[in-house]
C-alpha cells in the first residue's frame, strides 16, 4: 500500500495518473466524499460522491478505515475498495490529506508513505487557481490547510517535490517502482 499526500494543488492526483501510465498494475482505492463533483469528475472513477446522508450510513456501518472533514467536506476511505485490490494481490495507491494519512499509517505500519511538495507557497496558489475548480473561499482554506500539512513532510517515507513535472514524476516512479519490486 502508497499513501499520497500532501497540500492540495501540489500536483498529487497529476502524478498518481502518470504512475498509472506507467506501471499498469497499480490500483487506486477510490474514496468516498460529499465534495460537488467537479465537470471533469465521474462518479465512481474520481470518487464515489455522497450525499451526507449516505456517508454517514457508511460511518454507522463502519465501512471506512479512516474519515474526515477537510474543507467542510467529508472524505473517508472504504474498507472494501482497499480489500477489493490487496486480495488481488495488487498494489494499491491511496490520495488521502494528513490526518487520514496519520490514521492509516498507524493501522498499517507495512504502508510505504510519499508526501508530495509545491516547490513554494505562491507556485501552490497559482495552481490552485489555474486549476480552477474551487472558488476562491476554498482555495484559501485549502491553502490554510497547506500550513499545516507542509510541516508535516517529514513524517513520511519519501518526499517528492513537484517543481518540474517531468523530474518529480521520474522520481515518484523511482520510488513505486522500488516498493512495488520489494513487496
Ligand atoms: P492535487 O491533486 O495535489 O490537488 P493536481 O494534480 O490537481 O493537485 O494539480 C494542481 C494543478 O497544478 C493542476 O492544474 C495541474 O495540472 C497543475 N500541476 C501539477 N503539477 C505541476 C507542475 N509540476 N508544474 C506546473 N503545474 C502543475
Ligand atoms: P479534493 O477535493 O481536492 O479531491 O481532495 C481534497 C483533499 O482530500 C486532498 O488532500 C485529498 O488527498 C483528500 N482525500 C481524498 N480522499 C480522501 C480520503 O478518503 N480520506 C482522507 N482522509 N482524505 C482524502
Amino acid at each position: 500500500m502508497i499513501i499520497v499526500s500532501g497540500p492540495s494543488g501540489a500536483g498529487k492526483g497529476t502524478l498518481i495518473r502518470r504512475m498509472h501510465e506507467r506501471f499498469p498494475f497499480l490500483r487506486t482505492a477510490i474514496s468516498a466524499t460529499t465534495r460537488p463533483m467537479r465537470p471533469t469528475e465521474k462518479d465512481g472513477r474520481e470518487y464515489h460522491f455522497l450525499s451526507e446522508d449516505e456517508f454517514l450510513a457508511h460511518v454507522a456501518d463502519g465501512d471506512f478505515l479512516e474519515h474526515v472533514i477537510y474543507a467542510g467536506n467529508r472524505y473517508g476511505t472504504l474498507r472494501s475498495e482497499v480489500d477489493r485490490h490487496l486480495h488481488h494481490g495488487d498494489s494499491v495507491v491511496l490520495e488521502i490529506e494528513l490526518r487520514g494519512a496519520r490514521a492509516l499509517r498507524d493501522a498499517l505500519p507495512d504502508a510505504v508513505t510519499i508526501f508530495i511538495e509545491p516547490p513554494s507557497r505562491d507556485e501552490l496558489v497559482r495552481r490552485l487557481r489555474a486549476r480552477d475548480t474551487e472558488a476562491e473561499a476554498d482555495i484559501q482554506v485549502r491553502l490554510a490547510e497547506s500550513l499545516v500539512e507542509l510541516e508535516a513532510s517529514q513524517e513520511f517515507n519519501y518526499q517528492v517535490r513537484n517543481d518540474d513535472l517531468d523530474a518529480a514524476t521520474a522520481e515518484m516512479a523511482r520510488i513505486v517502482d522500488a516498493v512495488t519490486r520489494s513487496s
